[in-house]
């Protein structure tokens, strides 16, 4: 099978595709359909070797260019971006199975947002003076030097820019490693910041499993590693980099609440459901998959939710009509179906869903429980697929010990027409983005990331300058310097 943009070897190191075929190879299945559609080669020692160097060559040079060349190159590659969208959605699609109805609206376009917000700031990057009487300290804000990326597969594009583009206004150089269950997309990024005037080794990707993100993560020569993925992944990129004193971005999963008062507009709660739940198929990590629902509500609220989710377009992604699509592979599938095994298990009462299609591909209903209790595995663990699962409460004190009462903090949502509990309730959210009367939007403007074991670190924002550079203080005397003898 060809696709548009389909890129045309495994890496892309020093502004060019590389191959190296004694990788171990990776195939590239549509989800759609479970077809190969492309093979990519894990990189080898001598791939890493090459992509490190070049970030490392590259990277006093374009810190030594002013902040508005740099983000003059960067708003040209967000421009290309969104001419490219149709194409780059198409791409998306594929390495994903997320319809091209989201693709075409979310992917791309978020990854240009990423490119053209930090672009316009990188000229604004400055220290500071401060004044010590006659003496004086002032700050330059400095880059990190090599940063890693690794990225999970429910985003590919939109994470590569996340990262990519307040690294590389900072000034630093990256070495990106995408998922491997979704190696297309970033390599259209890295090609596309080289035709926009990045110098050759200022964004590389490398393609490979965890033990490709492990050799990164580990070298000498990297400076700084934000990794999106599991918390258990987490732990272990974190552990490693710590032994080198690297800086860390970790974007891990979530288990967010979602609080439902009974003087909700139904309607809007029921649309922030399902955006939270069943946006590309559930694969979200700031998904509300604790669905706290007022027992007066509970029924109205779900037999809406069902009336609503009988809508879903279900089918071939690629067709703009199509509102819900397969899950991101067969492994993922079968996680998720073993989720659901278990909440009817533990008793929870299947509402809407629940079955995989009858059709090629790696398609599930979506899927609502109800009558969930807080210790049922389906509320306590992230199942990352489109499996909601709806919680009864009275007491407002009582909602907010139970939604807090997890390890993970990324997300948190809150549905009320009370403007003084909404506020209430997202001060007493223990999570790193909330929201009030919406769910899953992420601005580029806003900071986005978790707390507790849901991460460290935020993207986006002027507070992701913070972590892809540092201070430096240089204090000047400007009189004679005394000391003891
Ligand atoms: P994952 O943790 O399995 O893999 C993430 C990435 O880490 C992959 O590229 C993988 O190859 C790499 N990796 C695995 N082991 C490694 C190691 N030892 N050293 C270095 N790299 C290693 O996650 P996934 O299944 O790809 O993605 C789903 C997870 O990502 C979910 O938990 C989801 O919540 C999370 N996620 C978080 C955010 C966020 O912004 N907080 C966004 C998207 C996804």
């Amino acid at each position: 099978m060809t696709y548009p943009t389909q890129p045309t070897a495994s890496h892309f190191i020093n502004g060019q595709y590389v191959e190296d075929t004694d990788g171990t190879p990776i195939d590239v299945i549509y989800p759609a359909t479970g077809e190969v559609i492309g093979r990519v080669h894990s990189a080898t020692p001598a791939i890493i070797e090459r992509a490190l160097d070049a970030a490392r060559n590259a990277q006093a040079a374009w810190a030594a260019m002013t902040g508005t060349e740099r983000g003059r190159i960067l708003r040209r590659a967000a421009d290309i971006m969104r001419e490219r969208n149709h194409d780059l959605s198409v791409l998306e699609t594929y390495d994903t199975g997320k319809p091209y109805q989201e693709t075409s609206v979310v992917d791309a376009t978020s990854g240009a947002d990423a490119l053209e917000y930090f672009g316009g700031m990188a000229a604004t990057l400055t220290g500071e003076h401060i004044q010590l009487g006659e003496d004086w300290v002032y700050t330059r804000r400095e880059p990190l030097g090599v940063c890693v990326g690794i990225g999970a597969w429910n985003y590919p594009t939109q994470i590569a820019s996340w990262k990519g583009a307040p690294a590389l206004a900072c000034g630093n150089t990256m070495v990106f490693k995408p998922s491997e269950t979704t190696p297309l997309c970033a390599l259209k990024v890295a090609e596309i910041l080289y035709e926009a005037g990045a110098p050759a080794g200022v964004y590389n990707v490398v393609q490979g499993l965890g033990d490709v993100g492990a050799a990164l993560v580990t070298d000498a020569r990297v400076d700084k590693v934000s990794l999106t993925g599991s918390v258990p992944t987490g732990r272990k990129v974190y552990a490693a980099a710590a032994a080198g004193i690297k800086h860390v971005t970790m974007e891990l999963g979530g288990k967010s609440p979602m609080i439902v008062f009974d003087d909700a507009d139904i309607e809007n709660a029921v649309s922030g459901a399902i955006l939270g739940n069943f946006y590309s198929s559930g694969q979200v990590c700031s998904n509300g998959t604790r669905v706290f629902v007022h027992r007066d509500i509970k029924e109205a609220f779900l037999s809406r939710l069902s009336e609503r989710l009988a809508h879903a377009v279900i089918g071939d992604p690629q067709d703009p009509d199509t509102s819900f699509g397969p899950m991101v592979s067969e492994r993922q599938m079968n996680i998720v179906l073993g989720y659901i095994a278990k909440g009817q298990a533990e008793g929870a009462r299947l509402v809407y869903g629940g079955k995989r299609l009858d059709k090629n591909g790696f398609y599930l209903e979506p899927t609502v429980f109800a009558d969930v209790r807080d210790d049922m595995s389906i509320a306590r663990e992230e199942i990352f697929g489109p499996v909601m699962a709806v919680l009864d409460f009275e007491d407002e004190g009582d909602v907010m010990v139970r939604a807090n009462d997890t390890e993970f903090g990324l997300a948190a949502g809150v549905f009320t027409r009370d403007l003084a509990r909404a506020h209430r309730v997202a001060a007493g959210f223990q999570a790193g983005t909330c929201y009030i009367n919406t769910y899953n939007d992420a601005p580029v403007e806003a900071p986005f990331g978790g707390s507790k074991q849901s991460g460290v670190g935020r993207e986006n924002s002027k507070t992701a300058i913070e972590h892809y550079s540092q201070l430096k203080s240089i204090y000047v005397r400007m009189g004679d310097l005394e000391a003891p003898f």
